[in-house]
């Protein structure tokens, strides 16, 4: 790794070796993931990828040719990542809705928000199994999770870090 380099710029992941998931950045770029919390107003789908792109993977947003449009996506390494907000798309357990498993169903209303989310829920889950079965590694963060970099960043490193691992069963 090239410590103090910029890494946006760098589009060809393979050059440069990408062993354990703890070394997978220096600890600059660290740095600045830390950094990256998002501001009041910035859309999640951007503080995402100005992380990933810390990464040196190359990228591609919006592929909206694959199933559920994912946010961020390499065709040919088949990886997607969504990136989700947690009410809308029904988080379960999520600790800043406090949802219960079905995500957080507003009091008011209740019926409709309940028929709204478990239909984004399906579809969510139907669009990554699409995925999947194409052969792609498919990953969802929650809002919740790009408010805390500390776990971005620890959730991002595992998953490029696995991508170098062996392909998943279609
Ligand atoms: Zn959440």
């Amino acid at each position: 790794m090239r410590a103090g380099r910029d890494p946006v710029g760098y589009d060809d992941a393979r050059e440069y070796p990408r062993p354990v998931a703890e070394d997978i950045v220096t600890p600059a770029v660290r740095r600045r993931i830390m950094q990256s919390v998002p501001r009041r107003g910035t859309r999640l789908e951007l503080v995402v990828r100005e992380v990933v792109a810390a990464y040196r993977v190359r990228y591609r947003l919006n592929a909206t040719d694959l199933p559920g449009s994912p946010d961020i996506a390499n065709k040919s390494r088949r990886w997607a990542i969504f990136v989700h907000g947690c009410f809308w798309h029904g988080h379960a357990n999520c600790k800043k809705t406090k949802g219960g498993a079905r995500g957080r169903i507003p009091a008011s209303n209740r019926a409709f928000w309940a028929v709204k989310i478990a239909d984004n829920r399906r579809r969510d889950a139907r669009k990554a199994r699409e995925l999947r079965r194409r052969g792609f590694r498919v990953l969802t963060i929650w809002e919740c999770q790009v408010c805390d970099a500390r776990r971005l960043d620890r959730i991002l490193s595992r998953f490029f870090a696995m991508l170098d691992g062996p392909a998943p069963p279609r």
